[in-house]
């Protein structure tokens, strides 16, 4: 008998999967099965795991949305949560009244990890809060969106810019409360893809704005996402945008930094490996087409790197998270 199955059956019942498929839980609809599964949606729960996986010595994974990871066809050993902890509140408003109307000056949004970051998109552009308006259509949660400093990059706006403080549990299991500074947030990157540590919740700090505005901005983000992103199962772009001294040197029109262009350049849209297909419309985008497997993907990765180092001498790295291999 499985001991460390018990352990966790001990612990969270009927509600722990075995071998659950993840291409049903990805975006791209790719990855083989996690050896144990849990859908959470207590952030107590997720404290707990992370202390059960490190006591019984299994690696941990947690998601949100799934929307920027590859999953290994053979799948992933350990311990996989999803996490569907999905409470948000304003919880704090302060300003003062001036000519006998209320001036709000910051609002504090409270969120817990798993929200879809599109509803709370929302929520705060009803609520006449600005700060997240342009992130209207990114795909994902809250967690994700902060460990990946997810962003609307035609003008360089990042989920992390009005993160106050946030809610974290270590590898150990230790929760401890830090602020902006702690991430050390920069171009799709933050300090969670080395520590591992898992964000609870976090506070983001708004500012009261006029919500037609709000509005027109999340829109103006919105068309753009769906007037450049292709539809179907990806994992959106697949690698990070080049650096500005690359594309000075290669040099692209007007030094722009896009993946995209240079792939596209190479000739390799439409270029397909099974059911794995380099987007017409987007040369970052790698398309499911129908049963592409993870392997798929990762020959079509390695192609694209191999023809952008011939052409340009640049390197591409990956932004999508590969897991499992
Ligand atoms: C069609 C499409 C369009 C996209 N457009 C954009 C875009 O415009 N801009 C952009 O920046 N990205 C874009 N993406 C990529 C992706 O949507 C974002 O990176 C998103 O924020 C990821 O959130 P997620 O919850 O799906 O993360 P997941 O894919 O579930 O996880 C991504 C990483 O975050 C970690 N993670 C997840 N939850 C937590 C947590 N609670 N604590 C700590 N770590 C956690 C995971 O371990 C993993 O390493 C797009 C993707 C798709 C499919």
């Amino acid at each position: 008998m499985d001991t460390k199955r018990k352990e966790l059956e001990k612990l969270f019942g009927s509600r722990l999967r075995q071998n659950e498929p993840m291409s049903a839980h990805t975006t791209f609809k790719i990855g083989g099965p996690a050896q144990y599964y849990l859908d959470v949606d207590k952030t107590e729960d997720i404290v707990k795991a992370v202390k059960a996986a490190k006591r019984l010595g299994i690696p941990l994974f947690i998601f949100g949305g799934g929307s920027n990871i590859i999953i290994s066809d053979n799948g992933m050993k350990g311990l996989v949560i999803k996490n569907n902890c999905r409470k948000f509140d304003v919880f704090q408003m302060s300003g003062r009244i001036k000519n006998q109307k209320i001036d709000l000056a910051k609002a504090l949004v409270f969120a817990e990890g798993g929200v879809i970051m599109n509803q709370l998109v929302r929520f705060t552009i009803e609520q006449s809060l600005g700060g997240l308006e342009y992130q209207l259509g990114l795909p994902g949660t809250v967690g994700g969106g902060v460990c990946m400093n997810s962003n609307f990059p035609r003008i360089g706006v990042y989920v992390g810019d009005c993160l106050y403080s946030a809610k974290l549990v270590t590898k150990d299991g230790e929760v401890k409360e830090v602020d902006n500074s702690y991430f050390h947030f920069a171009y799709d990157k933050s300090i969670l893809q080395e520590s591992k540590e898992i964000v609870l919740s976090v506070v983001f700090r708004l500012s009261p704005e006029d919500k037609k505005i709000l509005w027109e901005r999340g829109m103006e983000a919105l068309d753009y996402r769906n007037s450049t992103q292709p539809k179907g199962a990806s994992a959106g772009c697949t690698f990070r945008n080049i650096s500005i001294v690359d594309a000075m040197r290669v040099p692209t029109p007007d030094r722009i930094t896009s993946a995209g262009y240079l792939i596209d350049k190479t000739g390799l849209k439409g270029k397909r490996i099974g059911d794995a297909m380099i987007s017409d419309m987007h040369a970052n985008f790698i398309l499911n087409m129908g049963h592409a497997k993870a392997e798929d993907v990762l020959a079509l990765v390695n192609l694209i790197k191999d023809e952008v180092k011939r052409k340009f001498d640049v390197p591409l790295h990956l932004e999508v998270k590969t897991i499992g291999f």
